[in-house]
């Protein structure tokens, strides 16, 4: 069984109650989609195994003699091509891979040569094994990379007779987050009571049902503003999802965060004590259904 939380907008509490799972799941392998920004080793610490490079999308590239005549700057639409006193110069983070300038060139100068757009980890951790990776600055194509580190996770959990998957899905709805849900069994959409997470959660809902994975919900730091919470839950009854919790407003998460610590490890946080009870819900879904 695949598992992704996913949140729509960020900072909504999504790496908290996933790496709460992770610590306390049993049988389990754990997934960061995040790889624009992955911060979920940091907590969980991993023994990295193996590394491997991420190669991406092809960029135009100078691999002939030039002379300068400066058809394919002309004709380049994302201005990803200057010209210089010597011959041209290509700007990598603005060449969306079109190909044109190649099909020009009078001297087969360019070529579109693919190259390394980031890295992705296998590791092992305390609590399970753990794939994690990380996207260069301004590199493109996350959400091939998200699907390759999801495919790899599927191998190790078929090898390691594993049961269960935990993805923490990257935040937004870009394409890192439509691969982070693509082909799930449930999506734990985690949404806050404020306006602009409630509008966000919507998107990924929609995004949830376009691949026909079921939603269920759970509302984070709930007390902030009760009126919000209300406007969610009347939402997820419109459309018969399932609010598996609501988790209180705790000045502890922060602080255990911060520390480098899991919140559910305090026994003593209301937040955490709901957090537990969520994972009890979710295994009920995960092994009943
Ligand atoms: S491949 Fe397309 S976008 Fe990239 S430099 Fe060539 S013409 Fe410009
Ligand atoms: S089209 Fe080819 S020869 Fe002309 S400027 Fe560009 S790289 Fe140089």
């Amino acid at each position: 069984m695949i598992i992704s939380v996913a949140s729509g907008k960020g900072g909504t509490g999504k790496t908290t109650i996933a790496s709460s799972f992770i610590k306390i799941a049993h049988d389990h392998i754990a997934v960061d989609c995040d790889v624009e920004a992955a911060n979920l080793y940091i907590l969980l610490d991993p023994l990295v195994r193996k590394t491997e490079n991420f190669i991406g999308g092809a960029k135009a590239t100078l691999t002939g003699d030039c002379i300068n005549c400066e058809k394919c700057e002309e004709l380049c639409r994302f201005e990803a091509i200057s010209d210089s006193a010597v011959s041209i110069k290509f700007d990598k983070l603005k060449c969306e891979s079109c190909g044109v300038c190649a099909y020009v060139c009078p001297t087969g100068a360019i070529e579109l040569i693919p190259e390394e757009q980031g890295k992705f980890f296998i590791s092992d951790t305390s609590f399970c094994p753990f794939i994690h990776a990380k996207l260069n600055p301004g590199a493109e194509n996350s959400g091939l990379l998200v699907t390759k580190i999801r495919n790899i996770s599927e191998d190790i959990a078929h090898k390691k007779n594993k049961k269960v998957i935990i993805i923490d899905g990257a935040p937004g709805i870009g394409c890192p987050v439509i691969a982070s849900l693509n082909g799930v069994d449930f999506a734990l959409i985690v949404t806050e009571p404020t306006i602009t997470a409630i509008n966000d959660f919507k998107k990924v809902y929609e995004v949830a049902c376009f691949f026909n994975v079921k939603s269920l919900v759970c509302i984070n730091k709930f007390d902030i503003n009760t009126d919000n919470t209300s406007i969610i839950e009347k939402f997820c009854f419109s459309k018969g999802i399932e609010v598996l919790d609501r988790i209180p407003y705790d000045e502890d998460v922060p602080r255990y965060l911060a520390e480098k610590k899991f919140i559910v490890d305090n026994l003593e946080s209301p937040a955490s004590k709901e957090i537990r009870n969520l994972w009890n819900k979710i295994e009920k879904v995960l092994y009943c259904e």
